[in-house]
């Protein structure tokens, strides 16, 4: 389940599933106090004092240092890195693996699926970017196969929250993006996870990713009900902000 908060004039969302008060971890909307441009990102001004001045405020609610900062470079790849204590070149990367308290990763959105990832009792968690690209590419299930492979993570072990992206009712898609998702899966899901409405076809990539993490054996999944492009007074969209700049982010670190 999930709860919005509100703190430091910031609204951000958590998910009660992780069950772990070491475990810190959020998912960011726009809203902060009045101002209703409050990103995280800003690919069109990256070096805008406010998005600096925003991430300082999103921080400080959880007592982080922004330095301690991992911020991959997002490309819409299914590139996944493990970061121990050294922090690896994180170049075309939409997904990052962390196992050492202390790091604290961040990913941004605006439409495209956020997933978390978290395993209590091996004190590692995931943060992963999965656009219809990365989905298409499995990306959560690939997250999973190298926790187990390389972490010796049992899946049943590792919880999972799925954030708000555009979804089932706005995320409409092409024959050739519908063969390339339904294609992400070990099993034919195409009638639960495609909806046809006035003969265009529609999407839902929070089902897709929960059932590739499903088909990796992950079971505890929290999914967010919102969509980026219905509560757009919350959520930043591609689609709906004609290719907006502007992100929303998510944040997690161990203690
Ligand atoms: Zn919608």
């Amino acid at each position: 389940m999930f709860h919005i908060k509100e703190n430091n004039t910031i609204k951000y969302i958590t998910s009660d599933i992780f069950d772990d008060g070491n475990f810190i971890h959020a998912f960011s909307t726009r809203i902060s106090g009045n101002d209703k441009n409050f990103a995280l990102m800003d690919k069109s001004n990256p070096q805008d004092i406010h998005i600096k001045e925003n991430r300082q405020k999103f921080c400080s609610i959880f007592n982080i240092d922004p330095k301690s900062l991992v911020i991959p470079e997002q490309t819409h790849s299914s590139n996944i890195k493990i970061i121990k204590d050294n922090i690896p070149q994180l170049q075309n990367t939409d997904g990052i693996i962390i196992t050492t308290p202390g790091i604290t990763g961040m990913l941004f959105f605006a439409d495209c699926t956020p997933v978390i990832l978290y395993s209590k009792r091996h004190k590692t968690y995931a943060l992963i970017h999965a656009g219809w690209k990365g989905t298409a590419a499995s990306i959560s299930a690939k997250a999973v196969r190298i926790m187990k492979s390389e972490l010796n993570i049992n899946p049943s072990e590792i919880k999972a929250a799925i954030g708000a992206c555009i979804s089932k009712c706005c995320f409409e898609i092409n024959e050739d993006i519908k063969e390339k998702l339904n294609n992400s899966l070990n099993k034919d899901c195409s009638q639960t996870i495609f909806y046809e409405k006035n003969k265009k076809i529609f999407a839902d990539l929070k089902a897709i990713n929960k059932l590739q993490l499903e088909e990796e054996g992950i079971k505890d999944i929290d999914i967010m009900e919102y969509c980026s492009v219905c509560q757009n007074d919350l959520f930043f969209s591609y689609r709906k902000e004609n290719s907006t700049a502007k992100r929303h982010a998510i944040l997690a670190q161990m203690k």
